[in-house]
């Protein structure tokens, strides 16, 4: 399994071009705000001060770069909530979120969190098409797999698959996880090891 054995924060920035250029792999991680990115952060790299819990103004609206073991990037994403916001507030914060996935030629994987317990939301889903759409390799992770039961959590697993295949005919990799107990970090873990096997043969 992939050991962390290094994670530092390296910078904050709403431009990606203003991001790290030394082309080091990166796997970015986003999803609705409070899904867990945080926590899950922390319980990835083991450290659990690493990430900026929600609610700290400013940082959550930042693309945050990561290095970690002075291989790879884990990037912090801002929260795609945008339900909520006005048009205009949107368009300005989104774009530079929607430019940093279509046009960093460094992001290897992108790793869109759900909540585990909620049915396939609406929000989700069309990102999850709009990353499909835009042939950004992402995966899956369904978080707070504690605070639900073995066969409730398939059951939701079961719809949202249902959901995608309404467009897809292939599912991307899905990964469960509980940032409380580390449940899936030994997976999603052993993902990016491969993954960055994979880049460097
Ligand atoms: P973010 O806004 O996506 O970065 O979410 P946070 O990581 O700040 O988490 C939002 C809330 O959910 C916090 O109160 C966390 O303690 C809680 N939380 C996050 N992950 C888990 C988890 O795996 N299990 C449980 N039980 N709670 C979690």
């Amino acid at each position: 399994m992939l050991t962390i054995k290094q994670a530092q924060f390296v910078i904050s920035s709403t431009d990606y071009k203003k991001g790290p250029q030394d082309r080091k792999p990166e796997f970015a991680f986003i999803g609705r705000s409070n899904v867990g990115k945080s926590s899950l952060i922390n319980m990835l790299t083991g450290n659990k001060k690493l990430a900026k819990i929600s609610g700290t103004p400013g940082k959550t609206r930042l693309i945050n770069h990561f290095i970690i073991n002075e291989q790879w990037y884990l990037v912090d994403l801002p929260g795609y909530g945008f339900a909520k916001a006005s048009k205009k507030d949107r368009a300005s914060w989104e774009k530079f979120i929607v430019d940093y996935l279509t046009k960093s030629e460094s992001l290897v994987n992108l790793f869109v969190l759900v909540d585990s317990r909620l049915e396939p939301q609406k929000i989700d889903i069309e990102f999850i098409n709009w990353c499909g759409e835009k042939q950004i390799p992402f995966s899956i992770i369904f978080t707070k797999l504690d605070k639900l039961s073995g066969s409730e959590y398939a059951r939701n697993l079961t719809r949202y698959k249902k959901e995608l295949t309404k467009t897809w005919a292939t599912i991307p990799p899905v990964f469960g996880t509980s940032s409380t107990s580390a449940h899936g970090r030994e997976s999603v873990l052993n993902y990016i090891d491969e993954i960055l096997k994979s880049i460097s043969l």
